[in-house]
């Protein structure tokens, strides 16, 4: 079997389009969705990432704006920061760039975001509703996911969904939001025993792990949909995934590449999360 590919960057770049005009029907009511990011220091990934962001909000036309403030920032300036935005009206979506400088707690920056705000969908309000299946801003890169899946027509129900990787941005809540849509739900991680036992098994194959080619078509069940998270610098510069392309595209039914899959999606899905944002807080939802 040789696979279809699924470009993210070509379902981002539709779904853009539909949100656009939806912005421009949200302006016309004098309603503009705002997304303050706030980057500290200078990590040129990070950079970058703020960068794609940015470019998104212009072409859908959510109002961005970019605070950009010193890695020796403190914390108590920065959770200050947050509770200014917190109470802006033309603010509707706070998103603190990830990672911070080590003397800046994540967790209790995270926590002071307000849900309402809190378009990344990492506050524990937030991730306890996706857990008990109540309305709320999905995570972006598994809710990426799940419409990458959906685009393709790809049955979820009843299938064995595996994820290598449990972190707290894209494993544990793409396995969430996998099992509300009636998958069946393993997670590895680096404790794993027998992982190649557990990728034989997947028909959803997810690999958010950081490592490139982690994992090649050897173990991979023939028809399995293969979603590739890892976003690594090899030495030549280029960018590739945590699978091997090539060899899995052998086997799959469906897969993602790197770049150009899911990493497009994650971005507009936080258009996605502020869009909705501005909405709920004028009452349209
Ligand atoms: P992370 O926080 O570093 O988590 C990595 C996970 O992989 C952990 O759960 C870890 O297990 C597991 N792992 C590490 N080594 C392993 C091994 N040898 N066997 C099995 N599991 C292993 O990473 P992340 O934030 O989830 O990101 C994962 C990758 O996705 C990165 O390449 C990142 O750049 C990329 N990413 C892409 C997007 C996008 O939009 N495309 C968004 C977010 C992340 P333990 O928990 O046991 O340590």
């Amino acid at each position: 079997m040789t696979a279809e590919v699924i470009y993210g960057n070509e379902l981002a770049q539709s779904l853009r389009d539909e949100m656009k005009e939806e912005v421009n029907e949200l302006r016309s009511k004098g309603i503009i969705p705002g997304l303050t990011v706030v980057l500290i220091g200078d990590d040129p990934a990070s950079k970058s990432y703020v960068k794609g962001k940015q470019k998104a909000s212009d072409y859908v036309g959510v109002a961005s704006e970019l605070i950009e403030l010193p890695a020796e920032t403190t914390q108590e300036e920065l959770l200050g920061l947050i509770d200014e935005l917190n109470t802006k009206d033309s603010v509707h979506g706070i998103l603190v760039q990830l990672p911070l400088p080590d003397h800046i707690d994540e967790q209790l920056v995270i926590e002071a975001i307000s849900p309402d705000k809190d378009v990344d969908g990492f506050h524990p309000i937030s991730i306890g509703r996706m857990m008990t299946g109540k309305d709320t801003f999905y995570p972006c890169t598994p809710y990426g996911i799940i419409k990458m899946l959906q685009s393709k027509q790809i049955e979820i129900e009843g299938k064995h969904a595996v994820i290598i990787g449990r972190s707290n941005i894209v494993g544990k809540p793409v396995g969430q939001l996998l099992l509300a849509e009636n998958a069946t739900v393993t997670y590895c991680h680096s404790r794993t025993k027998d992982m190649e036992k557990f990728i034989a098994m997947a028909d959803i194959l997810i690999v958010a792990v950081g490592k490139a080619h982690f994992v090649n078509g050897d173990h991979i069940k023939e028809g399995a949909v293969v979603i590739d998270v890892g976003v690594n610098r090899i030495e030549d510069g280029s960018l590739t995934g945590d699978v091997d392309f090539d060899s899995a595209a052998e086997k799959a039914s469906f897969i993602t590449p790197v770049p150009r899959g899911v990493g497009p999606m994650t971005i507009t899905m936080l258009m996605h999360n502020t869009i909705k944002s501005a909405k709920k807080a004028n009452g349209l939802l």
